[in-house]
Order: structure tokens, then sequence, then C-alpha cells
């Protein structure tokens, strides 16, 4: 169980680094590279569909508006995107109770590290 308390967003010092990282590894929830605050490989991101409702913007196709979380599991680092769209690759790796969502991933973390058996 991990507390509110333990996340923090990424600070601005690595801030792009951060998204730079996400951004060089598109189509994946699970992140295959360093996070560049801890140097960690456990770098991971959710996408919540807040409604289906197709649309190509600039050549890509996405599943309709809705929020991302990008964060690493290890140091606790967190980017928090609420307006953006989903893109059509998504799809759910693991159930999480839409009610627990909030601001920090700890619920995701919570999901996802259950769902790894961890
Ligand atoms: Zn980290």
């Amino acid at each position: 169980m991990t507390k509110a308390a333990d996340w923090h967003e990424v600070d601005r010092d690595h801030h792009s680094a951060f998204q730079r990282v996400f951004n060089a590894h598109p189509g994946v929830s699970d992140v295959a590279a360093d996070c560049p605050v801890c140097s960690h490989a456990t770098l991971h991101r959710f996408y919540l569909v807040e409604m289906e409702r197709p649309k190509v913007i600039l050549g890509e196709t996405y599943k309709g508006p809705g929020r991302l979380w990008q964060w690493c599991s290890t140091c606790k680092s967190f980017g928090y995107y609420p307006d953006g769209w989903v893109p059509e690759w998504w799809t759910s790796p693991y159930e999480v109770d839409k009610e627990s969502l909030r601001y920090d991933p700890g619920p995701i973390e919570e999901a996802r590290s259950n769902a790894a058996g961890k």
C-alpha cells in the first residue's frame, strides 16, 4: 500500500528528460528505459478513456478524450495530464477502479503491482 505522501510530481530539473523518455517509447504501458530521476527501469503509463469518441488528430487516431499518468514505481516521480486524448493503441493492461483514481498514480501503481504479482 503506497501512501499519497510518497508521490511527487517530477521536478522541474527532470521534467523534460522524463517526458522525452516516455515520448521515445510510444505504444507500451511499461516503458523499457531508465528513469531520468533514479535510473531504475520502472517507468509506466496509464490512460483513462473518459469517453469513446474516436478522432484523428494530425494523422494519429485516438479513442477519445481522457487522462494520462506517467510515473516511476521506484522513486515515485510522476506526471499527470488530465486533458489529453487516448491513443488508439491503448488497452488497459489491468483493471483500476475509476472511483479510486486521483491526482497521483498511487491506486494505479497498486493495481499494476498486484497484477504483476509483486
Ligand atoms: Zn525513478
